[in-house]
């Protein structure tokens, strides 16, 4: 692994954080104990959804949505190509087939004026995906899921602290997943959390993650077929550190981001991402993207900041363009070509909340070198 001076995303540890975790190993409960139920609490409250239950990881979560929601083969789920691929893979671990529908130039999120024509009688839900911490359309999706009477998930897994029309992502779906990946906004090493208003599925989901038992049942009776997607004590009290003083952390992460903006607008080769969208759509920073205007050069500005010890990288090639998309389901270039066109121009530059104005000055005047350098090939 190559060791950047200014890495992509650095997780931010604090020593209460340390000591939450330390404590928990001096408790004879690594597993299913308090902490589990704390976190749970806690981060639905934050959210403002009634359940939510603590997963190994985001794409753990994704996967039980679509098995409580008893999505299989034979059906479709609508989602967008421009993601992280766990989204769309969430329905492919149930056999059931993603259906993409291009994205909105503006928002990078799936276009709600495209959906409509992807419903056919095998649709069983929308998948949608805050990209980049950008929330949804909501209001415009949640018409088109009530006149189908669809199931609405949501992949919220980038945008924790994002809100629309003043509401939080992740409790718009009927079923809601995070991820707590080290480079998201809190962490928990790996982990992740489903969130609910309904307290069926949310049991169901509690069964799945934890070998089919029911909550009532004893330790060796198991219902249903389950799986061991189990959160432990430690990242639960990492989680619960974190979420404390979640409200500081994403106000830095919008200081850094303005900051980004503020000095990366003038140049006239780069587009930069708006933090919010008529005060009804508000971002929660999750990694700072910008779009070079000239895809052509992209790898060599990669290499230039590379070699100045600065890592950058792709988010995301569009997933209907991933080998076993294009084996499984024939898709090629051209079949969604707003996503294409984005993610042939994405640029992530380095985002955490211990860079230094002094920092982003130094990425910034680098990424206009690297600029002037490809420009003049
Ligand atoms: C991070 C992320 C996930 C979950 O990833 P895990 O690594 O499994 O926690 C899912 N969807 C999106 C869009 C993500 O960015």
């Amino acid at each position: 692994m190559m060791k950047f001076k200014y890495p992509l995303a650095k997780p931010i540890i604090t020593q209460d954080d340390i000591n939450s975790v330390v404590q928990v190993l001096k408790t004879p409960y690594l597993s299913l104990g308090p902490k589990l139920k704390e976190f749970e609490d806690a981060f639905a409250k934050y959210i403002g959804v009634k359940y939510a239950a603590a997963v190994n990881s985001g794409t753990s979560a994704l996967h039980l949505s679509m098995l409580a929601l008893n999505i299989g083969p034979g059906d479709e789920v609508i989602t967008t190509p421009f993601s992280f691929i766990a989204s769309a893979n969430s329905i492919l671990s149930v056999n059931a087939k993603p259906v993409f529908v291009d994205i909105s130039p503006d928002t990078l999120n799936i276009d709600p004026t495209k959906i409509e024509r992807a419903i056919n009688e095998r649709t069983k839900a929308i998948l949608i995906v805050d990209i980049f911490g950008l929330p949804n359309q909501v209001e415009e999706i949640q018409k088109i899921t009530k006149k189908h009477n669809l199931y609405l998930v949501e992949d919220a897994c980038e945008a924790l602290g994002a809100t629309y029309d003043g509401k939080k992502c992740g409790s718009f779906g009927i079923l809601s997943c995070f991820g707590f990946y080290p480079n998201k906004q809190i962490t928990t090493g790996e982990g992740g959390m489903v969130c609910s208003n309904n307290l069926t599925l949310l049991r169901l989901v509690q069964s799945l993650r934890n070998q089919g038992r029911s909550p009532t049942a004893s330790w060796l009776e198991h219902k249903i077929l389950g799986y061991n997607f189990r959160l432990d004590e430690l990242s639960c009290a990492l989680g619960l550190s974190q979420l404390k003083r979640i409200d500081t952390i994403l106000k830095q992460r919008n200081l850094i981001a303005d900051l980004y903006n503020e000095k990366l607008k003038d140049i006239e080769e780069i587009t930069t991402l708006k933090s919010s969208f008529n005060n009804k759509l508000v971002r929660s920073w999750f990694v700072y993207v910008v779009l070079l205007k000239n895809k052509r050069w992209r790898n060599r500005i990669i290499s230039e900041l590379s070699a100045k010890g600065i890592q950058t990288n792709t988010y995301f090639p569009a997933i209907h363009l991933q080998k076993f998309y294009k084996e499984k389901f024939g898709y090629k270039k051209g079949d969604f070509p707003v996503a294409e066109d984005i993610s042939s121009r994405t640029l992530a530059l380095p985002f955490y909340n211990s860079l230094t104005k002094k920092d982003i000055d130094y990425i910034v005047s680098s990424l206009k070198f690297a600029l002037y350098k490809v420009k003049k090939l």
